[in-house]
């Protein structure tokens, strides 16, 4: 790892401009960096071609004297979710292997728009059903903090999920940002497990036009980088209304980078008494009460709050997203897109197709997501767990009336080793827990690196904001950052000097 994969994206934009090094320096330090650290499996395409053409466009825009976007010679990883004309795209998932998409989603066109220059295509939970990245097609992405250096016989840890391979790629260095989706947790929680900032904007700001769909009604793109300015920089340049996403919000994206760098004083941060789960672990609940007081030495005010509806988010989750995932990925038939397996008949292709398409998880979600719609138990659970999801949205606005941001844990634990929770589909699942109401609700959150764990992994805290007001959510994480000042690097991958951190 060279000092130039150690740069955040706004240092980086200034070493640019002042010609301390070029866009192609920047992108082949990083794509040494990718072909480096193979072992942690964190991209499924590497496209190291495109990212210096990218580069040496970037170089002549400015030596031009052209104009530059915001992210003018950045290299960037892309989650394997977004569609990326004439690139390979999974959504690690066998059922894509050798999908190449004719078409650019929105939000990758933005960021490309912007001067990006793709280095990859990031490894994920298979459709991002997950929270390990254990149940890609393409296998587990190595967590880059773990095991510990010289611990013989340390199993390794997950990167979280499903955007595992965004964040691990940044934690390592292998980019200086990364798109990451979030449907319950997808960004936050693999950005706490792997000790970077990650940003699941409100629903509707991020096109989700040329996304791999997993739950329509939920899926949100959103930044995962080193630093919270760097998040309010990229998500600046993913955001806007897109006629071709009919959930698309039709209203202006502020300046979210000025808004990161607000002071909190006088902010009102609510904290949310039903988050402090029975069995809640003593050092996420120790981190937890830190970030308050972090708030208050900087001039906020924190108050209680209560969301009574909290205790249903995870299984109202789990009704929702499947149900819409059985429906999305119906159109994966052996006809349309990527794999086919033939049979005697049409029905027999079909099932042949998804039987060998589709993993363990994948199917399961399917199964209760077409049970949950059917005829029989509509009713009880599909329409029931709407009737939640509208009660959760409501405990959110009524906590609003009173406070601007609310603070809380990301997960309730630190990484677990890769093999851990696989056999307990439900013990997976309760990862979310902290995650998902705000996902319900449609509401920004974001997950900041407060601290490391008894055994030296990355926690992250969550801060959750009104819908569109990503700028108080980033206010907010920047000031827990400033305190928290989080600059610990994964140990196996860093030099034993700290980075050239700019936190
Ligand atoms: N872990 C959650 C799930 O498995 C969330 C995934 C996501 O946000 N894409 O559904």
């Amino acid at each position: 790892m060279s000092a130039l994969t150690d740069l955040g994206i706004a240092e980086a934009a200034a070493g640019l401009a002042k010609r301390d090094f070029s866009a192609v320096e920047l992108a082949r330090a990083h794509i040494a960096a990718v072909a480096g650290a193979r072992a942690l499996n964190a991209f499924i395409v590497e496209t190291p071609d495109a990212a210096l053409a990218a580069a040496a466009e970037s170089d002549k825009r400015r030596q031009d004297g052209r104009s530059l976007g915001v992210l003018d010679g950045i290299p960037l990883a892309i989650k394997d979710l977004f569609c990326t004309e004439g690139v390979q795209t999974t959504a690690g998932s066998r059922i894509l292997k050798g999908f190449v998409p004719a078409y650019e989603s929105t939000v990758t066109r933005n960021l490309k728009r912007a001067g990006a220059a793709m280095i990859g295509k990031t490894n994920l939970d298979e459709f991002a059903m997950g929270s390990s990245n254990i149940t890609s097609a393409f296998g587990p992405v190595k967590n880059p903090w773990g095991p510990p250096l010289g611990r013989a016989g340390n199993k390794e840890l997950v990167p979280g999920g499903s955007s595992g391979g965004s964040a691990a790629a940044i934690a390592a260095g292998l980019a200086l940002g990364a798109t990451g989706t979030d449907t319950g947790g997808s960004i936050r929680q693999p950005a706490s497990f792997c000790g970077i900032v990650g940003l699941k904007p409100t629903y509707g700001r991020c096109s989700r036009f040329g996304i791999v769909a997993f739950a329509s009604s939920l899926d949100q793109a959103g930044p995962m980088t080193r630093n919270v300015k760097d998040a309010a920089l990229m998500l600046g340049a993913m955001a806007g209304h897109d006629p071709r996403d009919s959930t698309s919000a039709p209203i202006p994206c502020p300046d979210f980078a000025r808004a990161a760098i607000a002071p909190v004083k006088g902010l009102r941060v609510g904290i949310p008494k039903e988050y402090r789960i029975e069995g809640m672990s003593s050092e996420i609940d120790a981190l937890w009460r830190k970030g308050e007081q972090w708030l208050r030495e900087q001039g906020a005010e924190v108050v209680e709050v209560s969301l009574p509806h909290t205790r249903y988010a995870l299984p109202t989750y789990y009704i929702v997203a499947p149900a819409e995932a059985s429906s999305n990925l119906a159109r994966y038939d052996g006809v349309r897109f990527g794999l086919r397996v033939p049979g005697e008949t049409l029905d027999d292709m079909y099932m042949n197709t998804r039987a060998a398409g589709f993993g363990p998880e994948v199917r399961r979600r399917i199964l209760i997501g077409t049970y949950v719609l059917s005829a029989g138990y509509y009713d009880a659970y599909y329409l029931k767990a709407q009737k939640v999801r509208a009660l959760i949205a409501r405990d959110f606005r009524d906590a609003f009336a009173t406070v601007d941001a609310i603070l809380a844990p990301t997960a309730p634990s630190p990484a677990f080793a890769i093999g851990e929770k696989t056999e307990d589909p439900i013990a997976m699942y309760l990862n979310d827990v902290f995650t998902v109401p705000a996902s319900l609700a449609g509401l920004p959150a974001m997950s900041v690196p407060a601290g490391l764990s008894a055994g030296g992994l990355p926690l992250g805290l969550q801060i959750i904001g009104r819908a569109f007001d990503e700028e108080t959510v980033l206010r907010a994480g920047a000031a827990i950052e400033r305190a928290a000042g989080f600059d610990t690097r994964p140990s196996r991958l860093v030099p034993a000097k700290a980075g050239k951190g700019d936190r």
